[in-house]
């Protein structure tokens, strides 16, 4: 499965190793940019990245909200990109 098989390529949460040089098993297969039911974007991996649950519940969250209102750029919604670094900080420090 597809899945699968990129998470085996791709182990390890690219936020928490961006943000916090901290090794986090990838648990989601985040989609950068909201699919929103869109079959060819679901399945372009070249938009997809490893997440954690934290940064998929949080930082993406936060980031694709943004996003939505024209507040920030498909780029910052990779979880290594300055802006989503710098989110990650400010959250977990948050708790
Ligand atoms: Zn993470």
């Amino acid at each position: 499965m597809a899945r699968d098989q990129f998470i085996k390529r791709n182990p390890l949460c690219i936020g928490c190793l961006a943000a916090f040089n901290d090794p986090v098993p990838t648990e989601v297969v985040d989609h950068v940019e909201p699919h929103k039911g869109d079959t060819a974007k679901f399945w372009n991996s070249e938009l997809w990245q490893a997440s954690c649950d934290w940064h998929h519940k949080t930082v993406k969250a936060q980031l694709e909200a943004l996003y939505a209102q024209g507040r920030a750029k498909l780029a910052d919604l990779w979880l290594n990109s300055p802006r989503a670094i710098k989110l990650s900080l400010l959250l977990k420090r948050q708790g």
